[in-house]
């Protein structure tokens, strides 16, 4: 069932998903070789109860295993999705997708960003340039009266193009009391078809997207995703109001970037 937003509850989702976007600006500035992704975690966990909010992420149940056991996803080159924070330093040229989610006033923020460590090569640098225009691609169509399909299929067209791999088994969703709600979001689609968008509907749009072949793999951990081909993955995620004519973003990279400065995706 897709639950409807009011105006005020909209207001109260926009501040969970700025309070997400300002606690990956946390991140984004000690993103460096040689820091660890537990360290990243800890940071993350502490900005976000500092501000009166709780990490989704954390003890989130899994079909497949145990809880997940921590407040960020940190996924490191061919991991997709869902990568565990631990104690292996990040390197020069490594790619780290930083998922972040928070519950603040019983509402959730979602919000995700492909952080480069260091240099990396161009053709991964372009990975994720392609996978953020995408994200945005996608967003252009999240307004009412355009369908889910008509989404999935900007997202995939796109990346489609650059001969990458747009990957299905995962997908957005919902967002609102809950931070997986109805409808399912997936990045590839047909356009027309699908849920009709409506005013007040709110959404998580994230392309999770690979340089090399879309089939997938869960590690022996019960979360990790990682490509089977083990080339690299980009991820970027914003949660939306769909709007008239408009979409409206409710979470922001725009705190990120400034901390990015020109290292910016
Ligand atoms: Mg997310
Ligand atoms: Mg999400």
């Amino acid at each position: 069932m897709i639950f409807l937003k009011t105006d005020d509850e909209i207001e109260l989702l926009r501040q969970s998903n700025l309070l997400v976007g300002k606690t990956l600006a946390e991140v984004a500035k000690l993103i460096t070789p040689g820091v660890t992704t537990r360290q990243l975690d800890k940071v993350a966990e502490e900005f976000i109860r500092d501000h009166g909010a709780i990490p989704t992420f954390k003890g989130f149940p899994n079909p497949y295993g145990g809880p997940f056991p921590a407040s960020l996803c940190t996924s490191v080159n061919e991991q997709v999705v869902h990568g565990i924070p631990n104690d292996t330093p990040l390197k020069d040229g490594d790619i780290v997708s930083v998922d972040c989610g928070v519950l603040l006033n019983g509402f959730c923020g979602d919000s995700a960003y492909t952080f480069c460590v260091g240099d990396v090569k161009p053709e991964i640098l372009a990975l994720l340039e392609h996978t953020k225009e995408a994200l945005y691609k996608g967003i252009e169509l999240a307004v009412h009266g355009k369908r889910l399909g008509d989404i999935g299929y900007a997202i995939q067209q796109y990346c489609e193009s650059y001969s990458y791999g747009v990957v299905r088994e995962f997908v957005g969703h919902g967002i609102g009391r809950e931070m997986h709600e109805d409808p399912q979001v997936p990045n590839y689609g047909k356009r027309g078809t699908g849920s009709l968008l409506k005013k007040g509907m709110c959404i998580a749009i994230e392309p999770m997207i690979t340089l090399g072949d879309r089939q997938i793999q869960m590690e022996s951990d019960r979360w990790t995703i990682t490509t089977r081909d083990h080339k690299c993955a980009a991820h970027f995620e914003h949660s939306v109001a769909i709007g008239m004519g408009k979409a409206d973003i409710l979470s922001s990279f725009e705190y990120i970037e400034q901390v990015l400065g020109d290292k910016a995706i």
